[in-house]
């Protein structure tokens, strides 16, 4: 019998997929004893196995009925739940509620919509609980290894949490990667922005590989420079993947012998997506704030699952010749890195600017730094720049956009042209960058004095009598023209 159960348990967790079953393992690992159960036994029973061939065997108790589970734990009792977001979320806390006592701390670690989250603080505290929302990034590495985590709700939970929080996570410059967040939900908030930014971030550089291969850089040639651009200021988790996908040789699919060649060129060009880059974007949309990078990155995804009317497509509408012979490599190549880093700062200010409204509206009070801080280490997005992104926010001033962050913007207008150059390529033969044109959209929006939305205004009021302010009177003042005789 592999099954154990003891009474004293530091914490449980409950939902024994991927993510639960690894986080368990950590918390053993970081020295606490781990309850852990799951609605099906079978993934208990993994759970131990696993713990025995890491021997930390000591240290995790199964427990298959959540009676049995919930007595474990000292008290106040501190459970994580990881299960699909949704309704099991409910359903298991529903299962769980007879066994708990007043102040017990319920923590949902999954990707769950912010407004779940709120809706269950509030009814728990109305039953005597506490609960906590959790983002936890990382995938199943960083579940095992040290997650980035995002918890948020009240903050005398998140201090009766914090030993074990701050052992488990990611640990970058002697600093664990978790912070509090804020108030209920904003844990979930901050990382399905996270998620979203990383949408962003991956996009960008697939359309920096498409226009690399455009040119006729060889897989093992672009590993090289993506490894070369992981050690200065792109250094990311993200350019290191990509450098290792684009060496990796077609060897090594289980069930299919193996093949000359590399992987990447034999991996279907349809991407697939769970949510949180959708909900970032409706999110933006939500709280009137430009994400044009992010969307890009989502309508990308949207549009190239569309294979087959894309194929019917290509055969029917031909896109400009070009001879790619003509274009210097490494310029392009250079340019690539400046368009690139220009970019991802842009999709960085476009989630923290999501982030900082919902605080706004929320009362939150989300410390951007502080979020990119604990983006350092443990989650996909981990990137060298976040250490200048936390100082930017960290700054006596305190900072609206981040391309309004001096050292930020100095940067941007050096590399503009490169940039600019990538843009204009990509545009001249047809490459489509979704990303990185909209991010220099972006740019060139936001630091416009003068944008021609006077003549928006003016429609609005000429056909729907939507009023407009005018240029020479204080803002807030609205006017209505008699455009025609038939205006009122
Ligand atoms: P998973 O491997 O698919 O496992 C799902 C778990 O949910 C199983 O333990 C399953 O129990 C349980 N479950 C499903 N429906 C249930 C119900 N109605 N009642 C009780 N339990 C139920 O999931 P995962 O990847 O670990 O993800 C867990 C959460 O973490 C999700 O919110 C996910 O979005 C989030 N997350 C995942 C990742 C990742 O990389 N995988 C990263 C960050 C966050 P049974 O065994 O009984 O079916």
């Amino acid at each position: 019998m592999l099954f154990r159960s003891i009474m004293s348990c530091d914490i449980g967790v409950y939902g024994m997929g991927v993510m639960g079953r690894n986080l368990a393992l950590n918390i053993a690992s970081k020295g606490f004893n781990v309850a852990v159960s799951n609605r099906s036994p079978a993934k208990v029973e993994e759970c131990i196995k696993r713990s025995q061939e890491e021997h930390l065997g000591e240290k995790v108790f199964a427990s298959t009925s959540p009676e049995e589970f919930c007595k474990s734990l000292i008290k106040p009792r501190k459970i994580i739940i990881l299960v699909t977001a949704g309704a099991a979320v409910d359903k298991t806390i529903e299962s769980l509620l007879p066994y708990l006592e007043n102040g017990d701390i319920l923590i949902d670690g999954g990707n769950e919509w912010y407004e779940e989250s709120i809706r269950r603080t509030r009814e728990l505290e109305e039953k005597g609980f506490n609960f906590i929302s959790m983002g936890v990034s990382g995938g199943e590495i960083g579940a095992r290894h040290g997650p980035s985590l995002m918890p948020g709700g009240r903050k005398e939970c998140y201090e009766a949490l914090e030993n074990i929080l701050t052992k488990i996570a990611a640990q970058v410059d002697n600093e664990a990667c978790v912070t509090y967040i804020g108030g209920a939900g904003s844990g979930n908030y901050v990382k399905m922005v996270h998620n979203g930014i990383e949408y962003g971030d991956m996009e960008l550089i697939a359309e920096v590989y498409n226009m690399m291969q455009n040119a006729g850089i060889a897989d093992d040639e672009m590993s090289s420079i993506f490894a070369q651009w992981n050690q200065g200021e792109l250094s990311s988790y993200l350019i290191e993947i990509t450098s290792l996908i684009l060496a990796k040789k077609d060897t090594d699919i289980a069930g299919l012998p193996a093949q000359e060649g590399h992987l990447i060129d034999r991996i279907l060009d349809v991407a697939g997506s769970k949510g949180t880059g959708m909900m970032t974007v409706k999110e933006a949309a939500e709280r009137g704030v430009s994400a044009p990078t992010i969307a890009a990155a989502l309508f990308e995804r949207y549009i190239s699952d569309e294979k087959d009317l894309r194929m019917r497509a290509a055969s029917m509408i031909s896109g400009p010749s070009f001879d790619w012979s003509s274009v210097d490599r490494q310029q392009l190549v250079s340019d690539l890195k400046d368009a690139l880093f220009c970019s991802k700062l842009v999709a960085y200010a476009q989630g923290l600017d999501i982030i900082h409204k919902a605080s706004q509206k929320f009362n939150w009070g989300i410390n951007l730094g502080e979020c990119a801080r604990i983006w350092k280490g443990g989650c996909i997005i981990r990137a060298k720049i976040l250490d200048q992104i936390k100082r930017a926010f960290s700054k006596d001033t305190p900072l609206d956009n981040l391309l309004l962050d001096p050292d930020f913007a100095d940067q941007l207008v050096k590399r503009q042209q490169a940039w600019r150059r990538v843009v204009g390529l990509a545009v001249a033969t047809g490459v489509p960058v979704p990303a990185l044109a909209s991010s220099l959209e972006y740019f060139d929006s936001f630091r416009a004095q003068r944008l021609p939305l006077n003549m928006i205004q003016a429609q609005r009021d000429f056909f729907g009598s939507h009023t407009f302010e005018r240029v020479d009177q204080p803002r807030g003042q609205f006017f209505h023209c008699r455009w025609t005789s038939e205006h009122a």
